[in-house]
């Protein structure tokens, strides 16, 4: 908090109560105290005669030094472990060890799965096994996550992009007053520093940002699903399970139903291990036939550049890259792509990307591992009777 009450002077006079536009200033005890409602606005800095509240905000603010350990927060969702919690794990892993500290794994609701987390590479697991945890609520989890802080403070906290990590991290970092990145497509260590360092895609995916928090703990980031390759697995991996007290919910928010979008699940671009995907070099709606046929021959799904999807040509929930789904099959085949960096940065994780483009400058070639220059209309039936006469 960068505007602090300094208690010596404070006589409780409650002037700066009136003051506050966010009611954010409250008597406790005789003595002016400031809530996390606090938006740094400034208004009751000059309004104490005591001069008892301290602006720290312009001020450079010394590195915490009592923060340690990699954490991530393992999202479930009816008692199944995200995919998105291994991936972390597998960064977290790499980041714990550069450290030499732990990694240390954050679960709330109720899970067979706990023990997963250890052989995936946690050293402990922070578990809050509790009824009222099952289906997200952003207040507590928020309040949870944020005493866990307090409590144990972790150098680096990770959370998955997903819908619920989306909700409810910004609330943790914002009661903190720490700041957070969301998207990263990379995290390393900076070696003289130990800052992390939170590589994104910026202004449009136009170029790669490098932030850092300096000086706040913990420095928080967000990962997209499919971005982060998992660890190594080790069944014999032991670690410990420390069971925390569940807060009490405070009933704001109560759950009625769950809904399934299953429009958006049913195209299980995510989980494909095979992808041939269209762009606007396909030509128009009927180039998808070819595209569907190749997919079901290799036993995958179709994907689609933004330029297809936003020509109508296939619905939005087919489409990959920075505002679309990231993927990671073991094939992605990109047929008349061009390859925009928004694109890229939802698939060049792939293992083996094929590229089929009639322009040889075509910026895809310089990501794939076989490039084919030609015409998607001629490439593609080949590609499919020469597949076809194979499997018969
Ligand atoms: P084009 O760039 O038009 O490329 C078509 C390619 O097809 C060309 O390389 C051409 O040589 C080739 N071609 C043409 N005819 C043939 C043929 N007969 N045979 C073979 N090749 C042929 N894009 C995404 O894909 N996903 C995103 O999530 C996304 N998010 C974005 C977010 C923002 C904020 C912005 C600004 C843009 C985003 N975009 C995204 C758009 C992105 O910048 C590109 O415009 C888009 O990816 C281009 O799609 P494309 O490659 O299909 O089309
Ligand atoms: Fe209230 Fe603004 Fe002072 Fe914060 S900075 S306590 S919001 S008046």
């Amino acid at each position: 908090m960068l505007i602090k009450i300094n208690i010596e002077k404070c006589t409780g006079c409650a002037t700066c109560v009136n003051v506050c536009p966010f009611g954010a200033i409250i008597i406790k005890e005789d003595k002016a105290f400031i809530t996390e409602s606090c938006t740094l606005c400034g208004a009751c800095v000059e309004s104490c005669s005591e001069g008892a509240i301290i602006d720290a905000r312009d001020k450079e603010v010394e590195k915490p030094k009592d923060f340690k350990g990699v954490w991530i927060f393992a999202e479930q969702s009816q008692g199944k472990i995200a995919s998105v919690a291994y991936e972390l794990l597998g960064i977290g892993r790499k980041l714990a060890d550069e450290l030499k500290s732990e990694l240390c794994a954050v679960l709330f609701g109720n899970s067979d799965e706990v023990q997963e987390l250890i052989k995936w590479g946690a050293d402990k697991v922070y578990y809050v096994n509790s009824p009222d945890y099952i289906c997200l609520d952003d207040e507590l989890y928020s309040k949870t996550l944020v005493k866990l802080v307090n409590d144990y403070k972790p150098e680096i906290m990770l959370a998955g992009a997903t819908a619920i990590g989306r909700s409810f991290i910004p609330r943790v970092a914002a009661k903190l007053r720490v700041g957070l990145t969301a998207d990263c497509t990379g995290l390393e260590i900076d070696k003289e520093t130990g800052n992390l360092l939170q590589i994104r895609p910026a202004f449009g995916g136009n170029i790669m940002a490098t932030i850092v928090s300096p000086n706040s703990r913990p420095q928080i980031a967000t990962v997209r699903p499919r971005v982060m390759k998992r660890g190594e697995y080790n069944p014999e991996r032991k670690g410990e399970i420390i069971e925390v007290e569940p807060l009490k919910p405070s009933g704001r928010i109560k759950i009625l139903e769950r809904v399934e979008d299953t429009s958006f699940c049913k195209v299980n671009l995510q989980d494909a291990k095979v992808i041939v995907s269209g762009g606007r070099g396909i030509g128009g709606p009927e180039g998808f036939k070819a595209l569907w046929e190749l997919a079901n021959l290799l036993g995958g799904t179709v994907g689609a550049s933004r330029a297809a999807v936003d020509e109508g040509w296939i619905p939005y929930a087919h489409q990959v890259g920075q505002t679309g789904k990231t993927v990671c099959p073991k094939l992605y085949i990109a047929c008349g792509i061009s390859g925009a960096v928004q694109h890229l940065v939802g698939m060049q994780s792939s293992d083996i990307i094929v590229a089929i483009n009639k322009d040889p400058n075509a910026p895809i070639f310089n990501i794939a591992t076989y490039g084919i220059v030609g015409d998607v209309k001629i490439i593609l039936p080949l590609l499919i009777k020469k597949i076809q006469e194979g499997v018969s």
